[in-house]
């Protein structure tokens, strides 16, 4: 695999929910789940005295304007095939990317890059030499597509509307504070990913194996890692009924308590991969269970996005606002108030932008389309990044999960262990992410420092 191949360090210990998915007992127990019915409400939360992190970025995908969200999901009753109904090609003059229209891990990197490419396909199919083709993002879908284009005849002009390329992918690089980028954005990889990209040679290829779970109650003690297992469960008895239900309702159906506090924590492990709370996501199309290990990116991957732009003329802090479309080709309008004429479009903007009409189409899209891009859900996910002088608690845990109370971030991401720097991750997924966009700085760092209490003040190993 080609970007593991610097790898960093290779941590040891069992993922917790590896060892969960193959139904094994957990063990040690150290002391039992806690009770929900024990916990009481929070006030504000308060940030312990003895935390403070030299060093502090958020991201807040739920409220910036080009993303309006993190993630596509499938919500309940809704078919999968609604991507693919996103993707068609409207008089081969409208083309559509980007990791919503992915059928096969649709919320992605992989996802994004393989629409991408296949979008860029079809267009080229669709084209003749010297054709004047327009991509609207440069995120990973339209670099992506880019890069498939290039060299191929078509005069290319990218469309970006933030001041930096990369959309959902963005490594906030600081060498004063951060030793490694702090990736706000999409930053675990997989085999998915490295079997639709070539990693540049320019890119730092630097990553990191997270591995070893942690699960402690609020009040500091270590509780049995939670099983997937009343998960995995339902999801398969909810797939033979005849209608769809949300993972709250199998869960309920197949005798598990949604409210339970161990499964409360699992099931916000689950929505900072999908975005989506388990009251709104589909048990026939369910959002996947994390592997035991994860690999993250550790670099800058600006680069990625450099090498994959090459070759195409790239306009930054540049908001298509309208595109419209008839047999003879399409007009651009941009926010700067120019309109220009392309004989092609590849439209790869995230779902949440498409959903508030943040692109006028004139005229409006096929009912199919529209019906995708209504029925399809956005989910949220919003990460929080925070270095400290001195490492909270010794572990060799990369996964820490909090179970029980209301602490507003309950999944973190230890780096120490395969990196040597004492930096933590936190991420959000669901309805909470949408809440945690809203903070302000101050209140966003609080609020992540308290949610952190559970893991003060003594040295652990992480859980079988
Ligand atoms: C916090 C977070 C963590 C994630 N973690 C992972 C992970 O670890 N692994 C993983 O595989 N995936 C992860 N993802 C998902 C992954 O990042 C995305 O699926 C992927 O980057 C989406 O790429 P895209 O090209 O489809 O969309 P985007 O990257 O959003 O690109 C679309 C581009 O369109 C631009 N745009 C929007 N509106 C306009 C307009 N009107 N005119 C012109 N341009 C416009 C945007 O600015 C953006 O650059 C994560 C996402 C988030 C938010």
């Amino acid at each position: 695999m080609r970007i593991t191949r610097r790898t960093l360090l290779v941590s040891a210990g069992a993922g917790v929910l590896g060892v969960l998915l193959a139904s094994c007992t957990p063990e040690p127990a150290p002391s039992p789940t806690p009770d929900p019915s024990s916990t009481t409400p929070a006030p504000e939360p308060t940030a312990p005295s003895s935390l403070e992190p030299s060093a502090f970025v958020r991201s807040a995908w739920s409220e910036d304007p080009f993303s309006l969200g993190a993630a596509s999901f499938t919500p309940v009753g809704v078919q999968q095939s609604a991507r693919t109904a996103l993707a068609a090609p409207v008089i081969d003059r409208l083309f559509f990317a980007g990791e919503a229209t992915d059928e096969q891990a649709p919320g992605t990197m992989s996802a994004a890059v393989r629409s991408g490419i296949s979008a860029a396909e079809a267009l080229l199919a669709a084209s003749a030499n010297g054709d004047r083709v327009a991509i609207v993002g440069a995120g990973l879908a339209g670099a992506a597509a880019t890069a498939r284009l290039a060299s191929s005849g078509l005069e290319l002009t990218v469309f970006e509307a933030r001041d930096r390329v990369g959309g959902r992918v963005q490594s906030h690089v600081d060498d004063d504070e951060w030793p490694v980028s702090a990736q706000l954005g999409g930053w675990l990889v997989d085999d998915a990913l490295d079997a639709v990209i070539d990693w540049p040679a320019s890119l730092d290829l630097r990553t990191a194996v997270l591995s070893g779970a942690l699960w402690r109650s609020t009040e500091g003690d270590d509780v049995e890692p939670v099983s997937a297992k009343p998960l995995t469960e339902a999801i398969t008895t909810a797939q033979s009924r005849v209608t769809d239900e949300s993972l709250t309702e199998a869960l309920t159906e197949g005798g598990a308590d949604p409210d339970d506090a161990a499964l409360q924590a699992l099931l916000a492990y689950l929505s900072t991969m999908s975005g989506a709370d388990a009251d709104q996501a589909s048990s026939w199309f369910p959002p996947v269970l994390p592997p035991i290990e994860r690999t993250a990116v550790l670099g800058d991957l600006a680069a990625l996005f450099e090498e994959l732009l090459d070759g195409a003329k790239v306009s930054v802090s540049s908001p298509v606002s309208r595109i419209a479309y008839d047999d003879d080709g399409v007009s651009l309008g941009v926010a700067t108030g120019e309109s220009l004429s392309f004989d092609r479009v590849l439209v790869t903007v995230p779902l949440g932008v498409l959903k508030t009409d943040g692109i006028e189409f004139s005229p409006a899209l096929p009912f199919a389309h529209r019906g995708a891009i209504a029925d399809l859900g956005m989910g949220l996910i919003e990460t929080v990044w925070l270095r400290f002088d001195e490492p909270v608690i010794e572990t060799d845990a990369s996964l820490w999960h909090v179970v029980g109370g209301d602490a507003t971030i309950r999944t973190w991401l230890n780096l120490a262990p395969a990196t040597g720097e004492n930096i933590l991750v936190g991420l959000v997924g669901g309805a909470p992410a949408g809440e945690f966009a809203k903070l302000d700085d101050d209140a966003a760092k609080t609020a992540a420092l308290a949610s952190l209490t559970p893991f003060l003040g003594s040295t652990q190993s992480p859980a079988a």
